[in-house]
């Protein structure tokens, strides 16, 4: 339970402002205030705008940039204990998982240091065409320009992390929209790149109305690339409203596993651990579970008792595995989409004394029933009884969705069948499709999204090569 509410301002040029207006921030749990963050609107968000333009004009040597991403990186590892209580409270995450992404945090810094000091273009072998003779040829790689930033309620600190990192590894200043029932993490993050030493204007973060403040980012031409981590809907409508922009998009799953019956025999207890954390409410949390016929009387049997075993309740207590949904209407929704499932109920399916969602899984849900086809983004997860493993896969790649899968199998023919044949940006191998690390290139096909992040991935999207010829 928060102690003390916090107050926070917005962070633009270098300074901490009021707007006469305030964003509440309450915990998912108890409702208690967490915070108060100022409220900014297109008029903050045009004097942001501003702002990192004029930071711009003055580029930050790479050397100084990596030293503020190293140094961000030491004080997170400092203040562990206060990013991931923050994290905790206004997410609701359990204090387990926070402490989790307060680590990672530090790593996306500690790896978009190394980008920033290796990034560099690459020579081109002119004589190697008549037409080149007599000429040297090398890329360098640039700055887009201004980044617009929006960022999602899940990973408060550590996916703002994975947009402030690596933009300022590859030169580029920042405007920062973090989810308006999430933003005191950002603003923290903020407070430690200020006292890092990072100049005014190369961040700064905007909190307040989406739409307002992405109208701002859409239709102002500086802002020359999106950065969005969110969902499809809102995601896919941006790109198209910013067809001269660099739109980066990272958008949820509705994530498969494939489990073979010569599975290894911890893949219960993978399972179970990794389709709750957080209750759900990862991009890549376990959703669909497809078990092959001669796997699926012990998969049942081991899978469930691990379910029914987690420890469901306040995200403040280190114990915790599962806490609550963000708000009443996902709630809602959730429940609902149980309740039409179609399959039957073997465990949750309810919510317990305190309003929370209890660990659910359903057997055999109609294919077309949501909690099969969209992200449940809840603690849910669905297990199919599937005869082949070429169905299995059908099934697997049947949604819209492609962020990552995973396959759990001894037999290395089907490993790489499934790596070969699933239609994700990244596929597992007895291994849950939950895991990341941060180093990794991270990203969806189809309507999951149409980038990779990871800093050195991110890095990549975020400059552009510039060729330089020269006449000998
Ligand atoms: P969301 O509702 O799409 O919100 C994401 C961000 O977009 C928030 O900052 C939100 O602001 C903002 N936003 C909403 N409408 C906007 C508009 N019209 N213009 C500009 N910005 C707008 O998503 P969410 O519920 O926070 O997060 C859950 C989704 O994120 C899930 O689908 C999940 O899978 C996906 N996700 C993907 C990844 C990945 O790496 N692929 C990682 C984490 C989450 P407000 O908060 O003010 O509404």
């Amino acid at each position: 339970m928060a102690t003390t509410a916090l107050e926070r301002r917005l962070f633009v040029d270098g300074e901490w402002i009021e707007t006469g207006d305030w964003l509440e921030v309450r915990s998912p749990y108890s409702g208690d205030l967490v915070g108060r963050v100022a409220k900014g609107g297109p008029q903050e968000t045009k004097r942001a705008i501003d702002a990192a333009e004029r930071a711009m004009r003055e580029p930050l040597p790479a050397h100084k940039r990596a030293e503020i991403l190293v140094k961000v990186a030491g004080q997170l590892g400092r203040r562990h204990d206060e990013v991931a209580r923050l994290i905790s409270e206004e997410a609701g995450k359990p204090m387990k998982a926070a402490r989790v992404e307060a680590k990672r945090a530090m790593s996306t810094f500690t790896f978009a240091a190394v980008e920033a000091r290796k990034l560099a273009g690459e020579m081109v072998p002119m004589d190697a065409s008549q037409a080149g003779e007599g000429k040297l040829a090398f890329t360098l790689r640039v700055p887009r320009g201004i980044v617009g930033a929006i960022t999602p309620f899940n990973f408060p600190c550590n996916l703002v992390a994975h947009k402030l990192a690596p933009a300022l590894a590859a030169g580029c200043a920042v405007v920062l929209k973090p989810a308006s029932a999430t933003p005191l993490s950002a603003l923290l993050l903020a407070e430690l790149m200020e006292a890092a030493g990072l100049p005014s204007g190369w961040l700064n973060v905007v909190a307040g109305s989406s739409a307002e403040i992405g109208d701002v980012l859409v239709e102002d031409e500086r802002v020359a690339a999106l950065t969005f981590t969110g969902s499809g809907d809102v995601g896919w409508k941006l790109k198209e409203r910013a067809p001269r922009k660099h739109v980066a998009l990272e958008l949820g799953n509705a994530t498969p596993v494939i489990v073979c019956a010569d599975a290894p025999p911890d893949t219960a207890a993978t399972l179970a651990a990794n389709s709750f954390s957080f209750a759900g409410q990862s991009c890549i949390s376990v959703q669909r579970i497809y078990v092959l016929d001669d796997a699926w009387d012990e998969f049942v049997r081991d899978f469930v008792p691990k379910v029914e075993a987690l420890v469901v309740g306040d995200p403040a207590d280190e114990e915790t595995d599962v806490g609550p949904v963000i708000d009443d209407d996902a709630r809602r929704r959730i429940l609902e989409w149980i309740g039409e499932s179609g399959g039957e109920v073997l465990t949750g399916g309810e919510t317990n004394d305190r309003d929370l969602i209890k660990p659910t899984v359903i057997a055999n849900p109609a294919h077309d029933a949501k909690v099969s086809r969209e992200e449940v983004f809840g603690p849910v997860v669905t297990l199919t009884r599937t005869s082949s493993l070429d169905e299995a896969i059908e099934l697997a790649n049947s949604t819209r969705y492609g962020l990552q899968a995973g396959i759990f199998t001894r037999d290395l023919r089907s490993a790489l069948e499934g790596a070969q044949k699933l239609e994700f940006g990244g596929v597992t191998v007895n291994e849950a499709p939950t895991f990341r690390a941060d180093q990794m290139p991270y990203g969806g096909v189809k309507a999951s999204g149409n980038t990779r992040e990871g800093p050195a991935y991110a890095v990549r999207e975020l400059t552009e090569e510039r060729l330089v010829v020269i006449q000998l």
